[in-house]
């Protein structure tokens, strides 16, 4: 009877999980759907808890508690305290626990289910995916907390690598063909399979990491699907493939973003991190065109359509409340406002939406970037704030470019184009822009905060 309520359990648990992940797909209903998730998985863990049915020393029930109180303890302080711009490598902190608790997992089991070709298969798979996922996840958050900010690659690495993933399937294979039973060998693969996840990603960096974020984060899905078909737990189960499936989703929709297939994310060519070194993008020529507060103050007071461009600057600023104060001046004054969001603006996968979410912008006021580009032309002036490659013309135009074939913003189409940013120095990929040489382009230089107040107190005083 217990394990009648407990599937019930985990199945309406599974059922939030499905729902979540739905309200996920909108910023309104985002919170909601992570909320309706988190309840689904406390149930989970409740009745799992209470409903297991076997018997168990109380020490244990200690251990489990005091284990959920610290990682509560640790995972709220932390979330609370992460600053947007960090939000990466957070993520990779928490998808690494992930990995390293399946691979425990694994560990564990082993010994428990020798002579068990079938588990043993599914506890070494689970193993080396999640063990890849801890240490590839390490190596990222080094990365992007700049603890690690060079991305290394020794002579053939690719071929090495390939060579250390075949060398892990032979061996796990053997192990399930044999029968063995040695815990050596299985510590010996759970050893390999982390060096493996470290060498994976230490030659991949700049605007790749967050595509090996996503992945990683696929891997440790699966890695926790494959303990749930050990236990037989659909709950485990259901929540690891969502968490699979959701991370190749994100990996392809990124890749399709930045216009790279994943291979060549894996097996780099975004060169030693474009970021660091940059390329492409030489012989731009020209005297830029400074303009005054005042300048973009009349601008836009007197425009009938203006787009706002928000970039990573604009995090860095943290300008989302000022623009939106300018945005609702500007609209009670017959201009109507949008705000241009391209993929991959900022430093996350939706880092834009959610930061101006945050300054409660409507929803319809951000529109994608296949929606907005045929508006240019009728658009009056654009606001580029803080934002520099996703505007970058040397994405069509040049193609020894490292962001050649990268789907931009046509902004160079519209009648007027202001850029705000602090001075003339390149964006992440670490190439100069065209667009700022433009005869059409205005350069607002300053904080983009600082420069959005004053036009504010500016267009105030008309
Ligand atoms: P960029 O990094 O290309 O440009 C940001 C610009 O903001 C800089 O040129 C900088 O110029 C300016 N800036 C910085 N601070 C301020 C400030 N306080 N006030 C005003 N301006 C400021 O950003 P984009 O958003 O255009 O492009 C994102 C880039 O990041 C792409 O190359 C993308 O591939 C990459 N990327 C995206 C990820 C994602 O998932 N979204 C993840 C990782 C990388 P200055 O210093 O002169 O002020």
């Amino acid at each position: 009877m217990l394990n009648h309520w407990l599937e019930i359990i985990y199945l309406i648990a599974s059922i939030t999980f499905v729902g979540g992940l739905k309200l996920l797909g909108n910023p309104e209903s985002a919170r909601r759907g992570n909320l309706i998730a988190a309840f689904g998985m406390t149930l989970a863990i409740i009745g799992t808890l209470t409903l297991h049915g076997r018997e168990v020393e109380t020490l244990v029930y200690v251990l489990i508690f005091a284990a959920i109180a610290i990682g509560t303890v640790i995972g709220w302080l932390t979330a609370k305290k992460v600053q947007m711009t960090k939000m990466p490598e957070l993520v990779s902190l928490f998808n690494g626990m992930g990995g390293a608790c399946a691979a425990l997992i694994s560990l564990i089991e082993f010994e428990h289910n020798v002579g068990d070709g079938t588990k043993i298969g599914i506890i070494l798979a689970g193993m080396i995916i999640g063990s890849v996922s801890f240490s590839g996840s390490m190596i990222a958050f080094a990365k992007l907390n700049g603890t690690l900010n060079k991305s290394i690659r020794i002579p053939g690495y690719n071929m090495i690598n390939n060579l250390i993933l075949v060398g892990l399937v032979v061996f796990a294979t053997y192990m399930v063909m044999s029968g063995s039973e040695s815990t050596t060998l299985a510590y010996v693969l759970f050893a390999s399979a982390l060096i493996y996840g470290i060498l994976f990603v230490i030659p991949i960096g700049g605007a790749d990491m967050p595509v090996v974020i996503s992945l990683l984060n696929s891997f440790t899905g699966l890695a926790a699907a494959f303990g749930g078909f050990l236990y037989g737990n659909m709950v485990m189960l259901t929540g690891g493939i969502l968490v699979g499936s959701a991370g190749t989703i994100l990996t392809l929709a990124m890749c399709k973003a930045m216009n790279r297939p994943l291979s060549n994310v894996i097996f780099g060519a975004f060169g030693d991190g474009a970021a660091t070194t940059g390329g492409g993008g030489g012989g731009v020529q020209g005297s830029v065109r400074e303009v005054s507060v005042t300048d973009v103050a009349v601008l836009m007071n007197y425009s009938q359509r203006v787009v706002i461009v928000p970039g990573y600057g604009l995090a860095v600023a943290q300008a989302q409340h000022v623009i939106h104060e300018l945005e609702e001046l500007l609209e009670s004054r017959g201009v109507q406002v949008k705000y241009a969001i391209h993929p991959v603006a900022g430093r996350m996968p939706g880092h834009m939406n959610v930061l101006l979410a945050e300054s409660n912008v409507a929803y319809e006021k951000l529109v994608e970037m296949e929606d907005i580009n045929p508006e240019f032309p009728q658009t009056d002036v654009v606001l580029v704030l803080g934002a520099n490659d996703v505007v970058n013309p040397a994405a069509h135009n040049d193609p020894s470019s490292p962001i050649y074939g990268m789907p931009i913003l046509d902004v160079e189409n519209a009648k007027q184009v202001i850029v705000n940013k602090r001075s003339m120095k390149p964006g992440y990929a670490g190439i100069e822009n065209e667009l700022f040489f433009n005869p059409k382009t205005g350069m607002l230089f300053g904080d983009a905060k600082d420069a959005i107040q004053k036009v504010l107190n500016e267009i105030k005083n008309m």
